[in-house]
């Protein structure tokens, strides 16, 4: 079990949908409104007989409409947003080289950093605005591209302004990534404390279910067959009473290490009691699961923990198994029920066994 094992269980995806539908709702909001304020805009200057500023206007209200329709029926949110961004970059640039109404079509240009940063994030929001600044500052001083006059006062206080919109839009966009992110680690740090038993480091009951059945009932049947191991200590109350409650503990974490190398990355081994491991072997048949059960048992009973506190001390641990297939997910909490009465089994046995029938 790796450090980012918690990563593929506890939601931090979430977080990342949270985004993503923020992104979402953004595009929509400012497409739905800026296209039909383009469309209005488009159809007044139909009756001015401005028919440049007309078809600039149409095109943009049209790309922007119909992409943002269209972004419902396809998966590929990502193409819509570039789509947007393109809508928006030509709508700037043809504002710019027209001149837009009566000349004011710098003014109209100042919405549109904050636009970019909110669709791109602050990364690419900030190479977009850039890569567009150059451009329009390359049109403002090449009166040869370009239908409208600028003063020369009107470009240099543009750029001044619309250098500090960008600069200002880049800071609070940089910010509010850089808090979602922290609330985003606080969040996982709160669900895996919740989730983590604090002795051994291992998923608790609450893991298994609140999170795990939860994801095993949702994902495929790939899980399936699915064998249980639970897993008990023997006479650990002696352990307590002979040596202390902290060695106590130290055999805990000790026997919770050993359980650890025996499993696979897509195996949980979780402690749900005082002395009470279960371990969940996705996509193993009983006959494979028996084998790794065996292993364990004759793992910890020849790996006793030394204690380094006081020389010789040697606490000898045994522990006793009871393992049950489920092949369906229905049939999982009564693979739990059975793996405890055949552990129970095996402490009637003598201990230090596996059982994997009750006689
Ligand atoms: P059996 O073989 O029948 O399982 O005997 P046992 O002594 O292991 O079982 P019993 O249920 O009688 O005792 C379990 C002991 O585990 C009692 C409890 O004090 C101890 N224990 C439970 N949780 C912890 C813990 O977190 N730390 C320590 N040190 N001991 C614990
Ligand atoms: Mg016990
Ligand atoms: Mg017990």
């Amino acid at each position: 079990m790796k450090p980012d094992w918690w990563g593929s269980f506890i939601d931090l995806k979430s977080s990342q949908s949270i985004e993503i539908k923020r992104q979402k709702l953004v595009m929509y909001f400012s497409s739905y409104i800026g296209g039909l304020i383009l469309l209005l805009f488009s159809l007044q200057h139909f009756e001015n007989e401005n028919s440049l500023l007309f078809s600039i206007l149409l095109t943009s209200a049209a790309v922007v409409l119909s992409n943002v329709v269209l972004s419902h029926f396809h998966r590929y949110f990502k193409v819509s947003l570039y789509i947007t961004g393109a809508g928006v970059s030509g709508l700037i640039l043809g504002l710019v080289i027209t001149g837009g109404h009566e000349n004011t079509a710098l003014y109209w240009l100042f919405p549109f950093p904050l636009v970019y940063f909110i669709l791109f994030g602050y990364r690419q929001g900030l190479i977009v605005n850039l890569a567009l600044f150059a451009v329009v500052l390359q049109l403002l001083y090449q009166p040869q591209w370009l239908l409208a006059e600028y003063r020369t006062d009107e470009k240099s206080r543009f750029i001044a302004s619309y250098l500090v919109t960008v600069f200002l839009a880049f800071v609070a966009e940089y910010f509010r990534f850089r808090s979602h992110k922290e609330l985003s680690s606080i969040n996982l740090h709160r669900q895996k404390q919740a989730n983590m038993d604090p002795l051994t480091k291992l998923p608790n009951r609450r893991f298994l279910d609140s999170v795990y059945f939860n994801k095993t009932k949702n994902a495929d049947s790939g899980r399936f067959p699915m064998t249980v191991i639970v897993a008990d200590l023997d006479f650990f109350k002696k352990v307590n009473d002979n040596y202390g409650h902290d060695i106590g503990d130290k055999v805990l974490i000790h026997v919770a290490d050993l359980f650890k190398t025996h499993v696979r990355e897509l195996d949980v081994v979780a402690r749900v009691g005082g002395e009470e491991f279960l371990i969940l072997l996705p996509h193993t048949q009983l006959v494979d699961a028996l084998n790794v059960a065996e292993k364990i048992r004759a793992c910890i009973a020849a790996h006793p923990y030394q204690c380094i506190e006081e020389k010789e001390c040697r606490i000898e641990m045994t522990v006793s198994i009871g393992v049950a297939e489920a092949t369906t997910i229905e049939q999982l909490n009564e693979a739990i029920l059975c793996a405890d009465e055949h552990l129970y089994a095996a402490k009637r046995n003598g201990r230090n066994c596996v059982i994997h029938q009750t006689y």
